[in-house]
């Protein structure tokens, strides 16, 4: 099922946008970070609109905002205006086509902050944003609403203030650096919130979600390692999406975070026309554990204003991960979810289960075929044998087996491991 590979490296595209480039710059973050393309006359020069997509976007232009390093952008083909890392980082005009579908804060998080900063939602986690700024604004982004005003990272009142919410709230064990990246933070700044949390007993294990292995893998030094190193168990999720961002570059940078003992997980947005296809997903997950990387969530594109061009049906992505399940290993698939406003995340799962009472599973394997399972029966029968999917309401249960629809919408046919 695998097409051609992964490109080896993002050295054609760097001596055909960047050609005056020393390897000594390019392979230094901060070069990379204050070369970012920000503009629209830089875009258009490197990788040319189209005259009346140029036009159209220089009158929207103020409203504008970019930031693409050197090296992610060296993995655009300039000649494919379809191209999937093109459409996670160049502004079309399609986002302001659509600007009217969706909603700023699609997971209803500024409901859920009790600190500005800190969204708490689920018992025992938070989602700690200490800065909105990140190494690349994806056009696909979340919190849109966060950046589009401009680059402002939290002062140490407000990250104090955050760090003394988690202090007081002894049911929080897992803390989750979001974007903006937190490693877009002055190293100083990031080692003292770890520190500050580490010293919070209740804290278990600290999450940083990063884009950087990904779009600026320069960025992942031996100084930062060593500052993450310092306080384990931390574990980094990233952000992949297509084969063309595994790079031997971003494979280092992720080398690199592993050896310093911090698993690295990948959560993948679903896009149009970027990775809806079960092949794409199948090269990108394959390469993610060759990286050493589990892939762990494939998510709907949430409804963002600016990105309902880049949005699929959900049952693209049920249908992607059908076609991956048992074609490869369990390792390479990601759980697929949906995040609702306000509700949490929800895995959306094909139903592998054709019918069951509480004696007998009839299930559908990865080909289709089916094969009936004989469930144990409990130890001890505190209540008498029934059907566990009942029949729905209002319908005689006399002689009714219970429907697939019905099978469904019980618990125990969606249980997931999230
Ligand atoms: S790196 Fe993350 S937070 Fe930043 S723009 Fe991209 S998706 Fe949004």
């Amino acid at each position: 099922m695998l097409d051609s590979p992964a490109p080896s490296s993002s050295l054609s595209g760097r001596s055909s946008y960047f050609p005056e480039a020393t390897d000594e710059q390019w392979n230094d973050w901060r070069w990379q970070y204050r070369n970012r393309v920000k503009d629209l006359e830089t875009l258009h020069r490197l990788l040319p609109y189209s005259k009346s997509e140029y036009q159209q976007l220089k009158l929207l232009a103020p409203s504008l905002h970019v930031g693409i390093p050197p090296y992610y952008l060296s993995l655009i083909d300039p000649s494919d205006p379809e191209d999937p890392v093109r459409k996670q980082a160049v502004p079309s005009i399609l986002e302001y086509t659509y600007r009217s579908v969706g909603i700023d804060d699609p997971l209803g998080e500024d409901a859920d902050m009790p600190v500005e900063g800190l969204v708490h939602r689920y018992p025992d986690r938070c989602l700690f944003i200490a800065t909105n700024m990140c190494p690349m604004y994806c056009r696909h982004c979340t919190r849109r609403r966060e950046w589009e005003d401009g680059e402002l990272p939290k002062n140490r009142q407000q990250l104090d203030a955050m760090i003394d919410y988690i202090r007081r709230s002894p049911q929080i064990r897992d803390v989750i650096f979001s974007g903006g990246d937190p490693l877009s933070l002055p190293l100083p700044v990031l080692d003292y919130c770890l520190t500050e949390l580490r010293k919070i007993s209740h804290v278990e294990i600290i999450r940083i979600g990063t884009r950087f292995p990904v779009v600026l893998p320069q960025r992942i030094t031996d100084e930062l390692v060593g500052i993450l190193g310092k306080h384990l168990p931390v574990w980094m999720n990233t952000h992949f999406n297509h084969p063309n961002e595994l790079t031997p570059e971003a494979a280092a940078a992720c080398r690199k975070v592993l050896s310093a003992g911090i698993p690295v997980n990948n959560q993948s947005v679903l896009m149009r026309g970027v990775n809806d296809s079960a092949q794409t997903m199948l090269r990108l997950c394959q390469g993610l554990l060759k990286m050493g990387v589990r892939p762990y969530y494939l998510f709907q594109c949430d409804p963002i204003h600016g990105a309902e061009h880049l949005r699929t049906s959900v049952w693209t992505g049920v249908e992607i991960i059908e076609k991956m399940r048992g074609w490869t290993s369990g390792l390479a698939i990601p759980t697929f979810v949906v995040d609702t406003e306000g509700g949490g995340k929800v895995p959306i799962t094909s139903n592998y289960i054709m019918y069951a009472t509480e004696d007998t599973l009839v299930l559908r394997n990865y080909e289709g075929k089916i094969f009936p399972y004989r469930n144990p029966a409990p130890a001890v029968r505190s209540k008498p044998r029934r059907p566990v999917a009942q029949p729905a309401q209002g319908r005689s249960s006399r002689g009714t087996r219970p429907h697939l629809a019905q099978i469904r919408s019980t618990p125990d046919a969606n249980r997931s491991d999230v």
